[in-house]
């Protein structure tokens, strides 16, 4: 049983391309990143918890790059 990535949110029914950010909860629903931050990242289907979807291998060449918050650089050499 492969996992089926679905390309709408369950929620909105935007589409979500391959690279975009998406969740899903145990039982593959899938949700776009806007529902999901107003869901407060659990499933209204069954309750569980909303992880990131992987990206298939590939899909991060055509993504942005500024995925993850920046590391704290600054405020090392505060004193
Ligand atoms: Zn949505
Ligand atoms: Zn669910």
């Amino acid at each position: 049983m492969a996992l089926q990535l679905k390309s709408h949110c369950e929620r909105c029914g935007q589409g979500i391309a391959r690279h975009e950010k998406a969740y899903i909860c145990v039982y593959e629903c899938t949700f776009c990143h806007a529902c999901t931050l107003w869901m407060g990242f659990v499933c209204p289907n069954c309750g569980g918890e909303l992880v990131r979807r992987p990206r298939p291998k590939g899909a991060e060449n055509e993504t942005e790059q500024a995925d993850q918050a920046p590391a704290d650089s600054c405020g090392v050499m505060s004193r």
